[in-house]
């Protein structure tokens, strides 16, 4: 089933806030099936173990926000994609634009993770987009592909794979593509990962970058849109309802 919805409540949240806003989801995907209403969360890091238990005989999984490749070693205030694994995570988000942009991470490093990730049983959504200067050159497609072909190019399980779509300009902007330029782009990814010999027609590709309740339902009709990564509108119950209601009617 190509259809998927993932939260990123980035470094959001009180205790307390998380774990009502994660009530209130049980809550409301109780009315869902498993098989097609997949649904991932990917709080802070200190909340995934008792998310882990909040989720349990839901139609939810967790999800962890990033990772070190590996199981043990000295690098201080990182956390292994073992110990993700061995927590009862079952996702991690690798290559999202803020940590392109902010911790320095690239292709190599990217590919290691996803790898590892992939090695120790969790699911991978991997995250792409062009810069808005890069749109305006022309670029958007060139810098697609380098994403998709620099770490995705050997020993990838397509089965454990989920890639969202996130112009780096629709990011906590407002802005969002219109549905014409979230479809061109979906499909030109869908093309590229064919290219590397996935199985394209299963893989889903998430649109994320500002989905709201107003816009969400027009992206979805999209036929290469397969799903959403929401970061903020995902924070609020009402708004993440709305918005997979969008996706499920
Ligand atoms: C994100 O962080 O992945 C994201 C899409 O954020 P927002 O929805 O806030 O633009």
């Amino acid at each position: 089933m190509r259809h998927l919805l993932a939260a990123n409540w980035k470094m959001h949240l009180y205790p307390g806030q998380a774990r009502d806003l994660l009530y209130k989801l049980v809550k409301h995907w109780e009315t869902y099936q498993w098989d097609t209403h997949q649904t991932i969360i990917f709080p802070p890091y200190i909340y995934l173990r008792e998310a882990v238990e909040l989720v349990r005989n839901s139609p939810l999984s967790i999800g962890a926000q990033n990772g070190y490749p590996g199981e043990f070693g000295a690098f201080t205030g990182e956390i292994s994609m073992a110990q993700i694994a061995a927590c009862g995570v079952r996702w991690v988000l690798v290559g999202h634009s803020e940590r392109r942009q902010y911790f320095g991470e690239v292709s190599a490093l990217l590919q290691e993770k996803l790898l590892d990730a992939q090695r120790r049983n969790l699911s991978v959504v991997y995250c792409i987009g062009e810069t808005l200067p890069q749109r305006q050159r022309g670029e958007t497609f060139a810098i697609l592909r380098q994403q998709l072909v620099e770490v995705l190019s050997s020993g990838v399980d397509w089965t454990n794979l989920a890639i969202a779509y996130e112009p780096v300009w629709a990011i906590g902007t407002g802005v969002n593509a219109t549905p014409a330029q979230a479809q061109e782009a979906h499909s030109f990814i869908r093309s590229v990962v064919a290219e590397l010999g996935a199985p394209a027609d299963s893989i889903p590709i998430l649109y994320g970058g500002s989905l709201k309740p107003e816009n969400a339902r027009e992206i979805f009709q999209q036929p290469d849109v397969d799903g959403g990564l929401v970061g903020g509108a995902s924070l609020d119950a009402a708004s993440f309802i709305a918005i997979a209601s969008a996706l499920w009617g």
